[in-house]
């Protein structure tokens, strides 16, 4: 089934269970610490310049922002975590919003999991790690960055990141950078093989 990535809208900004769509489309849920460059994915992914915005400020981040791509899928974009100058009271928040999203077992179809392709993943990266795995719902990892990493880097972090994460093996790990568009193929090719063997997906699919 081919995406037109072109076909991009946003929908709406969700505060908290009762703005969530529960329509039949299928949702690819993307998280990440902030910085880590979710927004930049995102724009990649869709070829797109400015669709989620890159650099938005660290905190205003109590919002989940839907995007329906064209009309087959919401790109649902989980607000980012682990900015250190964020207020507890934001971070309880954040949590509650973000558990509101997890409970409900209708949502997420796909879940898109960015970490830093540099780094050991953090606490919050396992935490979010563990509530994709949870869901029992397929997921992927997309180590963003790599144009930072020297080639002899790259075999051994991401071997950390999925030691560090618990991944099973069968869960995709995709070295990525939104810079270059590395990854891009692999991140979408991801998304429509899970939309074509999705029950969720078949109507849509049609
Ligand atoms: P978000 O907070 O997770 O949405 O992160 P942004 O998309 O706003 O990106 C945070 C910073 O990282 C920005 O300065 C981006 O230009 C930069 N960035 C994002 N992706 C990459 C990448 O693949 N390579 C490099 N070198 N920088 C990146």
């Amino acid at each position: 089934m081919p995406l037109n990535t072109q076909k991009a809208e946003f929908i709406r900004s969700a505060a908290g269970p009762k703005d969530f769509p529960r329509d039949p489309l299928p949702q690819v849920a993307f998280a990440g610490r902030s910085n880590v460059g979710k927004s930049s994915v995102i724009n990649r992914l869709l070829n797109r310049k400015n669709f989620a915005r890159v650099g938005a400020a660290p905190g205003k981040t109590t919002h989940i922002n839907y995007f329906r791509i064209d009309e087959k899928l919401y790109l649902v974009d989980l607000p980012g975590y682990g900015y250190a100058k964020v207020s507890q009271q934001e971070k309880a928040r954040w949590a509650k919003l973000i558990q509101s999203w997890f409970d409900d077992p209708t949502l997420m179809s796909l879940g898109v999991l960015i970490v830093d392709a540099r780094h050991k993943p953090t606490a919050d990266d396992k935490v979010m790690a563990d509530y994709f795995k949870a869901t029992g719902r397929p997921y992927v990892i997309v180590a963003n960055k790599l144009d930072k990493l020297k080639k002899s880097e790259i075999e051994p972090n991401m071997a950390l990141i999925r030691e560090t994460l618990e991944l099973p093996v069968d869960i995709k790990l995709i070295p990525f950078s939104a810079e270059k568009g590395s990854g891009r193929e692999d991140l979408l090719r991801a998304i429509l093989d899970h939309m074509e063997t999705n029950p969720k997906t078949a109507s849509v699919a049609e």
